[in-house]
């Protein structure tokens, strides 16, 4: 597995790697402290025949103030051991310099379904993640990109920005790999106690039964109110949990084509996100 910390690097690195008899080349943008999820895209970037190229950077700019940048998890060596024992063929580490030249002055500014829910709960995260996406298709040139359906939301703002601006990237949704709990694997998960760990199962749980009681026909207003309450009882500060169209985010008070329930919610100071399909 090659290691590049430098454009010139990545552009050596990138040259080398054959694609031949492969499909191309599919990114994988990770902000690092790597877990089973993670390797998960790795695997459907694999699966589909691409050579993988996996970048790790904690991004400065989608982190809002008194949010979690200065503590959040970086353990590097581990990050890349895992990454190679996967098959990985090239990890890209760039430093905020590169990513942030002096001078920098453009970002992407995105609208649509950026707007709500964690656009609303946290403002500028997402065009802190679609400049930097941005970025990292420009560097690394791939011909497919991996991203989780853990952050749905995430996967539909990077979507529009993809067909906006004519990328020429093929953007993969991997499903949510999660603990035999339920609970969605993420890296924010070490931020959690013990017996909020236990609690945080709660989530899932609750996302499933609400998904099952709107397939059977509960109105959707009374499936979301049951379902707050009792992450309200497993002990979350629920910042939402919403019926959502799947591409746009907009709000759905019915099941109208392809809907999404979303939620995000807090155990302690650590926030939690999920969704599932309805
Ligand atoms: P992060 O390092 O948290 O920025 O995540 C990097 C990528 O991995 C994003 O596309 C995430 O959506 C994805 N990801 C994180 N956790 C999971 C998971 N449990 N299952 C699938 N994809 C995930």
């Amino acid at each position: 597995m090659e290691i590049a910390r430098t454009l010139a690097q990545l552009g050596a690195a990138r040259e080398a790697l054959t694609t031949a008899g492969r499909r191309g080349l599919a990114l994988v943008p990770t902000m690092g402290a790597l877990h089973a999820g993670h390797l998960s895209l790795l695997r459907a970037a694999q699966s589909e025949d691409y050579a993988v190229v996996a970048s790790i950077f904690v991004n400065p700019t989608q982190f809002g103030p008194g949010e979690d940048f200065a503590r959040y998890p970086r353990d590097e060596a581990h990050d890349c051991a895992m990454l190679a024992q996967a098959g990985c063929d090239l990890v890209w580490l760039p430093d905020v310099g590169t990513m942030y030249p002096p001078g920098d002055a453009t970002v992407i500014e995105v609208g649509g379904p950026a707007l709500g829910w964690e656009g609303a709960v946290r403002p500028g995260h997402f065009r802190g993640v679609a400049t930097v996406v941005a970025k990292l298709f420009g560097q690394v040139q791939p011909d497919a990109a991996c991203f989780g359906e853990k952050d749905w939301q995430q996967v539909q703002v990077i979507r529009r920005m993809t067909e906006d601006l004519a990328l020429p990237v093929r953007i993969m949704a991997v499903p949510t790999w999660r603990e035999a709990s339920g609970l969605a694997m993420s890296s924010r998960n070490r931020y959690l106690d013990a017996g909020e760990r236990v609690k945080a199962s709660a989530l899932f749980a609750v996302l499933s039964r609400a998904r099952d009681a709107i397939r059977a026909g509960e109105l959707v207003a009374a499936s979301v109110a049951t379902g707050g309450a009792a992450l309200a009882a497993a002990g979350f500060a629920v910042d939402y949990l919403a019926l959502v169209d799947a591409q746009t985010l907009a709000p759905l008070d019915r099941v109208v084509g392809e809907a999404r329930l979303i939620t995000a919610a807090r155990l302690g100071t650590t926030r939690l996100l999920d969704n599932v399909a309805i």
